[in-house]
């Protein structure tokens, strides 16, 4: 689960295509624009963004559940920031919490995906975006987040269901960015460097839970 994460991840610097369009924004008289409004100028010039549909999601069978915008920030992945990295997260509450934290505008942080104690994925930030969940802008930029509903504290809470459910989505998104099935690019919340968060915690089942998207990414290649 993510904490004060935008604060973390709020060092708006311009990146790459925003210094391109800087130009372009300078010319048209638009006078001075807050380096905020000017990062996020590229996206809005024709034929720069990938086009989205309202409630559209990545994964085939999950939910889609529009987290506050205040939780993300936009992006255009994996073109802007690569993507080479799957997070694990526990979301220390139900899922109907969890859900509700990340609509919240207040809770500055989210993930991308929850899967439930019953297997079901809720998307709730799309793909393309930067989620607020690593509590570190790089591994931010470079991840996709994915919270499972339980307690790290309460191993009855990793059900076979959500094993095996959170694997096929994991083994999705390595076939699609081409991550390397491996614990250096599949980790947990709490390896990322400077969290003080413990998630997925000791009962969580790394070796189960790889074995189960090596099967998955086989599977599906
Ligand atoms: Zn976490």
């Amino acid at each position: 689960m993510g904490a004060t994460e935008a604060s973390k991840d709020g060092d708006r610097r311009l990146g790459r295509r925003a210094l391109l369009i800087g130009g372009a924004a300078a010319a048209v008289g638009t006078g001075v624009l807050a380096r905020d409004e000017l990062a996020r100028l590229w996206w809005r010039t024709p034929g720069v963004e990938k086009p989205r549909k309202e409630g559209e999601v990545d994964y085939a069978s999950a939910r889609w559940v529009a987290a506050s915008e205040a939780n993300w920030r936009r992006a255009d992945r994996p073109d802007d920031y690569g993507i080479d990295m799957v997070i694990i997260h526990v979301t220390q509450g139900s899922l109907a919490s969890a859900v509700k934290a990340f609509q919240d505008p207040g809770h500055q942080a989210a993930a991308h995906y929850i899967v439930g104690r019953d297997g079901r994925v809720t998307q709730m930030i799309r793909e393309l975006d930067v989620a607020y969940h690593a509590g570190n802008r790089d591994y931010n930029e470079r991840s996709v987040g994915i919270e499972h509903e339980g307690f790290v504290d309460r191993p009855e809470d990793f059900t076979t269901a959500m094993y095996a459910s959170s694997a096929r989505l994991t083994a999705r998104i390595c076939a699609r960015y081409d991550i390397p099935v491996d614990r250096e690019h599949i980790i947990g919340h709490v390896e990322v460097p400077g969290t003080d968060h413990t998630d997925p915690g000791e009962h969580w089942d790394w070796d189960r839970y790889m074995k189960l998207v090596r099967r998955a990414r086989t599977a599906t290649a």
